[in-house]
């Protein structure tokens, strides 16, 4: 089979270490800024950076609508950090409004946008993560957690209590940044998820 073709929202945020950490694990990664180029990719990541700047610019794209129905059709996806804002079903916190952070609902979560940022605004740590041999080094940024999870998600990693590691069918999450460490395990988790559904 081919490689996967995995599209990286790259409105802002860690675009360009998504795009080399997807290839080094087997995928052919390309950006996505436009509605066509989202209909041309397998799955998709989105990565961290400020949901509330991404929503707006999504809305100004008018992507707002076809990226929830590639998600509600089953597309893989991946959200890290601001990404993970994004695909939640419910945001807490989402923002002023008219400039809020919009859940695209590509996980029954509902997440706190920065909930760390109260008490530290970046900080990291080893978590244990399901399936994984070993710890994961992560880096959270003003980072997310989750506070509700529906009946078909499961919790791949917790830190301060709450889940900061999700994934329901194909679609998975993590408050923090694996694309700044060299640890691609959470890449290739992905690219696993996404050859499997192909
Ligand atoms: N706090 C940011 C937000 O609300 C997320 C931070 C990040 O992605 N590193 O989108």
């Amino acid at each position: 089979m081919s490689n996967p073709r995995i599209g990286v929202l790259a409105l802002q945020g860690d675009v360009r270490e998504h795009l080399a950490a997807l290839n080094a694990v087997g995928a052919d990664s390309v950006p996505v800024r436009r509605h066509v180029e989202l209909d041309a990719v397998d799955a998709l990541l989105i990565p961290g950076g400020e949901s509330t700047t991404m929503s707006h610019l999504l809305r100004e794209l008018g992507l707002i609508e076809p990226l929830r129905a590639r998600l509600a059709g089953g597309m893989p996806a991946y959200g890290s950090c601001a990404g993970m804002i994004l695909l939640a079903s419910e945001i807490i916190d989402a923002g002023a409004q008219g400039r809020a952070a919009v859940p695209l609902s590509g996980i029954d979560m509902t997440v706190r946008r920065n909930a760390f940022g109260r008490q530290v605004d970046s900080f990291e740590g080893d978590v244990d993560f399901a399936g994984l041999d070993g710890p994961v080094h992560a880096v959270f940024i003003r980072a997310p957690w989750v506070e509700r999870i529906g009946p078909g998600v499961e919790v791949l990693a917790q830190a301060a209590g709450h889940p900061v590691a999700v994934r329901q069918e194909a679609v998975l999450a993590t408050s923090f940044h694996p694309e700044v460490t060299g640890d691609r395990r959470i890449h290739r988790l992905f690219v696993d998820i996404v050859t499997e559904k192909a």
